[in-house]
């Protein structure tokens, strides 16, 4: 089913897994994961697209057995900056062969040592409109946004005009970036609506549990700690456990706060952590509920 069906009708619930990292090529761990994370019940699970290369091809493998064993709605994201033409063809050939139907479409991160051949695509806008030229109505495609603004971008005015365009080029709703601050959400909804961007906006929600793994986060997504939590974060910097407990109960209020003043869908950045996953939804149950979702 596609995930714009989905929202017409209540607002979602999901989570991000992202293929294992290890050479070794050790899957297994992603499948506990996955299982895991069905016993919550979810509307969908993305499964991320890594830029530099090296996890590409499990995307799509990790995709289809959400999709065809746990009977559970994948999202495969697909970045199309290193990509040829050929190569985009090929990978909505194998995701339709294996029945998924919804693409997180992306322009992906500038690689380290540099591109090594001339750009087929510059920006996610074009891979909307190369995909749905080459397989109308097959996909539904979704895009990224930017509540504290895309780190490229010069000003919020100038990245709303090219979230614009995307939506325009296909994108039937959006992701947002990680934040720790929900007046950024509640600024970029408002500014969108605005503009005339009208799709369901769904908010990135991330329960860092680590101290040193939520600076870096926060600095490679550009987005700012709040004062709150930076006080936290210093407080209990050296000690793991707490860390958890607080990364967990800061998501869960910037949760409740979101569907509070409802918010079109929750995505939760799980890390490959269910147990951080599971100890949400154990703690807001009810809350959860109101999001049509049982
Ligand atoms: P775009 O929408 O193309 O925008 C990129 C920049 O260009 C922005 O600053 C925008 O304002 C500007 N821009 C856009 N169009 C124009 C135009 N026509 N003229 C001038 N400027 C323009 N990365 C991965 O590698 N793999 C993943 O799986 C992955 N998943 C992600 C999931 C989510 C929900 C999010 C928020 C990000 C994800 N990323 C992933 C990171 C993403 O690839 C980077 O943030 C990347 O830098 C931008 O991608 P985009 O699709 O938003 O780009």
């Amino acid at each position: 089913m596609k995930i714009s069906e989905i929202l017409k009708k209540k607002a979602t619930i999901s989570f991000e897994v992202f293929p294992p990292k290890n050479k070794e090529g050790d899957i297994s761990s992603i499948y506990y994961t996955i299982e895991e994370l069905s016993k919550l019940n979810p509307d969908f699970i993305s499964v991320t697209y890594g830029a530099g290369g090296s996890t590409k091809g499990k995307t799509v493998e990790i995709a289809s057995t959400i999709k065809n064993q746990y009977n559970i709605e994948a999202v495969t994201h697909l970045t199309c900056i290193s990509s040829t033409k050929e190569e985009i063809i090929d990978i909505c050939q194998q995701l339709k062969a294996n029945h998924i139907e919804n693409i997180l479409s992306l322009r992906g991160d500038y690689p380290q040592d540099g591109l090594q051949h001339e750009l087929s695509f510059h920006y996610a806008k074009e891979l909307n409109e190369f995909i749905s030229s080459h397989f109308p109505d097959d996909f539904c495609l979704s895009g990224a946004c930017y509540p504290e603004v895309h780190q490229e971008a010069s000003c919020l005015e100038d990245d709303l005009q090219a979230l614009k365009a995307k939506v325009d080029a296909g994108a039937e709703y959006l992701i947002t970036q990680i934040f720790f601050d929900n007046h950024y959400y509640y600024r970029l909804v408002k500014e969108a609506r605005k503009r005339g961007i009208t799709v369901p906006i769904i908010a990135g929600i991330m329960p860092v549990t680590h101290s040193k793994s939520l600076l870096k986060t926060a600095k490679l997504c550009g987005c700012s700690i709040p004062y709150e939590l930076s006080t936290m974060i210093e407080s209990y910097y050296h000690y793991p456990q707490a860390m958890k407990e607080i990364g967990i109960n800061y998501a869960t209020h910037q949760i409740i706060d979101l569907i509070t003043n409802g918010v079109d869908g929750i995505h939760i950045y799980t890390m490959n952590k269910p147990e951080i996953a599971k100890a949400i939804f154990e703690s807001i149950p009810t809350v959860l509920k109101e999001l049509n979702h049982e």
